[in-house]
């Protein structure tokens, strides 16, 4: 499955970053972004075990900025 991160939603709080540093890195305006080294675009392979992980990310983020494609 894929994890979908939309930037245009995201407003700038850290909440990603500060759960889960291993995904996430933050542009000079503090707008959430994958880190480079993991995908050239707006998504992630995920599995389950990581689905189930960034749960609270997903539903607390306060953009809405999240997805999983299943
Ligand atoms: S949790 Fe959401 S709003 Fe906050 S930095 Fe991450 S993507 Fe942006």
């Amino acid at each position: 499955m894929k994890l979908l991160l939309d930037s245009k939603r995201c407003i700038a709080c850290g909440l990603c970053l500060r759960e889960h540093p291993e995904l996430f890195d933050l542009d000079d305006r503090g707008i959430a972004h994958f880190k480079k080294n993991l995908t050239s675009d707006s998504s992630v392979e995920i599995d389950s075990k990581k689905a189930k992980d960034l749960r609270s990310t997903i539903t607390n983020c306060p953009g809405k900025a999240f997805r999983i494609d299943r």
